[in-house]
């Protein structure tokens, strides 16, 4: 694609099962587009929805000609229906937006305004999130602390994929073949100068969230494997901590033994049994966890498989 005809923005929104959204993201986010003029494209990707997204997808494109729909196989989740969005999507800025409209589209002229002085990326940051539940902003509070911990990579908090970007960046993050994605920290790794732009995220406006506990679980993991080693040594610290503990105990088993004591060993011996056995399982499982993405990756599948577009250029 020559760069002559690229758009100068587009928008790249994922949609899983959105159907009571979608209009209405439609109708605020073309009227953000309508204000800021030039020519765009919203990218919609359906992942593999099961209700009427597809329909309302197709039927905008034929009404709009910015509207690009991309429907995917079948459901891939969040980050890689997004990886869809952002292979196919053309502009010279990209905006990254989920399509509930918790993430308000009318940001776009004050990030557009950050990239035009300079910046590469403006993340939106969230100051208030309403409608989310204690446990979900309790749970996104600590995780961002144990990442922060656990990389070098500067992940800023309490943000979403909700960013601006200029076509450098997307390039960049587009050479990234990983399958586990964890898409805002990728953005972050790449560096140059990205800058925050605080908002109030709001209640869906529609439909619930699609990603239910396990989801966000998995999310994590894949998130804390793709930033950090630091679990797959801390077998090593346990390792040496323990291998210290018992020489200790063999010491004192051998020299109690040398000097005739008969140890009363029932508990010590089931402690130690028990807390041994535990931790050699939580490493293993960290290893597996690291190994089975190994594996995943090694097996070179396409990120996301595209049945069809419609809409756009021909
Ligand atoms: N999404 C998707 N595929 C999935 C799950 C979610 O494309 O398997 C989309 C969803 O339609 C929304 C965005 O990803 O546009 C964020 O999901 P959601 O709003 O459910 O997450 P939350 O805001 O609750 O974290
Ligand atoms: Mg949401």
């Amino acid at each position: 694609m020559t760069p002559a005809i690229r758009p100068a923005l587009s928008v790249v929104a994922p949609c899983y099962d959105e159907q009571q959204a979608l209009p209405e993201f439609l109708r605020r986010v073309g009227a953000v587009l309508d204000g800021i003029g030039g020519a765009s494209e919203i990218v919609l990707v359906d992942d593999g929805s099961r209700d009427g997204t597809w329909k309302i997808m197709t039927e905008a494109a034929a009404r709009d000609p910015r509207i690009v729909a991309v429907r995917l196989m079948r459901n891939h989740g969040h980050q890689l229906a997004l990886t869809a969005g952002l292979t196919v999507c053309r502009g010279e800025r990209i905006l990254i937006i989920d399509a509930d409209l918790q993430d308000p589209p009318e940001l776009l002229p004050d990030m557009m305004a950050l990239i035009d002085q300079g910046a590469d990326v403006v993340y939106g940051q969230r100051r208030q999130r309403d409608g989310e539940s204690l446990f979900k902003r309790a749970s996104a509070a600590a995780f961002y602390k144990l990442i922060g911990r656990l990389t070098d990579v500067a992940i800023p908090t309490d943000t979403g994929d909700f960013r601006l970007m200029t076509r450098r960046v997307l390039d960049l993050l587009l050479l990234m073949p990983e399958r586990h994605r964890f898409i805002r920290g990728m953005v972050a790794w790449i560096g140059g100068k990205q800058v925050p732009l605080l908002y109030d995220r709001k209640a869906r406006v529609a439909g619930e969230s699609k990603y239910p506990l396990a989801k966000m679980v998995r999310f994590a993991a894949d998130a804390i494997t793709a930033f950090s080693v630091v679990p797959l040594m801390a077998s090593m610290t346990i390792g040496w901590v323990m291998a210290a503990v018992g020489f200790a105990f063999f010491l004192y088993s051998i020299i109690g033994w040398l000097m005739g004591m008969n140890l009363p060993g029932w508990t010590s011996l089931m402690a130690a049994v028990g807390l041994l056995g535990g931790m050699q399982f939580l490493m293993l499982g960290i290893i597996g966890a690291y190994l089975g993405r190994l594996y995943d990756q090694s097996k070179g599948r396409p990120l996301f498989m595209i049945r069809e577009i419609v809409g756009g250029p021909k």
